[in-house]
């Protein structure tokens, strides 16, 4: 490069110069070349992007149309999740009897959906290494709603893993009104229609309709008995709270539940929930009073920290004279909306 500044500051021939003006003109005609292929390159990015941030406003426009944000932010609420942001869903008629935690009972009949996501446990159980299983069943054909057996497989895993133990089988789960008015019919015939109801709900008023319900019992040595809260089966009424199991019909509270004792019989209701129930020994209608008397969404939520680490808040929404409900849920949090089959919604918010 010396040499070349010298040459050229020393006047050298002129074909010389013109070379070194061609080359300093193509170096410049490149550099307006490069910098309109930049500039196009820029202005096609900003396009692409003012493309892209109008497709987002569309899809938050779509959401927004169900999602109608209130004017203002619920200041009334006594509770921290909510205060952070936040939309409002419409929850119909039908929302109101579908839910982990909805009440069925004599006074309180279930609505039948159209379709449940049911799963049969002949096949929906696990298989182990060995052949075995963790329980049995008393026929091929017993269902539950999809979920609720993976949180039953969950269950029995762990107590058969735990205790080595093979004999917990499932008597009964889900029944549609005409096996129930089967099963009915027949306890009438053999005990009389008194006797029957205080173990066996008229169709379309059970538990097992909601395919959340489920009976258990105990084969062993070729011999069915009743499953007792003793010896190795203790640790199925200490651990099915954590699995979102409660046992629905204790001792104690048939004056409250209209059923009489039974020690077979588990409903899900939803983790943090039958961890309530089962440490603060309340059955389903005595929480989902507490939750709608105390725990309303204007006064103050329940905070559950489960024993498993995570923490919940729960809130409780009434539903107007149709059945619906707009219910005002926490942005940026998993949730679920419960009905109680009766008048109002259950929010249970994951915090963490
Ligand atoms: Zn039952």
């Amino acid at each position: 490069m010396n040499y070349g500044y010298n040459n050229w500051r020393s006047g050298g021939s002129r074909s010389r110069r013109r070379r070194r003006q061609r080359m300093i003109k193509t170096i410049i005609l490149s550099l307006i070349v490069a910098l309109i292929i930049a500039g196009s390159a820029v202005f096609l990015f900003t396009l692409k992007r003012m493309g892209e941030r109008a497709k987002d406003r569309e899809t938050a426009t779509e959401s927004a149309s169900d999602t109608l944000a209130p004017e203002s932010a619920p200041e009334d609420t006594a509770s921290g999740v909510l205060r952070e942001g936040f939309i409002t869903r419409k929850f119909t008629e039908k929302d109101l009897h579908r839910g982990e935690l909805i009440l069925v009972r004599a006074d309180v009949p279930y609505v039948f959906p159209e379709e449940t996501d049911l799963t049969d446990l002949y096949t929906g159980r696990k298989k182990y290494e060995d052949g075995s299983r963790a329980y049995q069943i008393s026929s091929t054909d017993i269902e539950l709603d999809s979920f609720v057996l993976s949180k039953l497989n969950e269950l029995t895993e762990v107590f058969y893993e735990t205790t080595g133990e093979r004999g917990l089988l499932v008597k009964s789960a889900y029944r549609s009104y005409e096996s129930q008015k089967e099963i009915f019919d027949y306890r009438v015939e053999r005990d009389g229609e008194e006797e029957a109801l205080k173990y066996v709900a008229k169709p379309g008023e059970s538990e097992h309709h909601t395919a959340m319900a489920f009976d258990m019992s105990v084969y062993k040595d070729g011999v069915n008995t009743y499953i007792q809260d003793e010896e190795d089966y203790l640790w199925v009424y200490e651990n099915a709270h954590k699995y979102g199991f409660i046992l629905r019909y204790p001792e104690n509270k048939a004056d409250i539940t209209g059923i009489s004792y039974e020690a077979w019989h588990f409903r899900y209701v939803g983790v943090p929930h039958a961890y309530y129930m089962y440490t603060e020994g309340l059955v389903l209608e005595e929480y989902l009073e507490l939750l709608s008397e105390k725990h309303a969404y204007d006064g103050i939520h329940l905070n559950i920290d489960c024993d498993d680490g995570n923490k919940y808040e729960i809130y409780y929404v009434p539903a107007s004279d149709d059945g619906s409900a707009d219910i005002i849920l926490p942005a940026g949090y998993e949730y679920t909306v419960s009905g109680n089959n009766t008048d109002g919604f259950i929010v249970t918010v994951l915090l963490s």
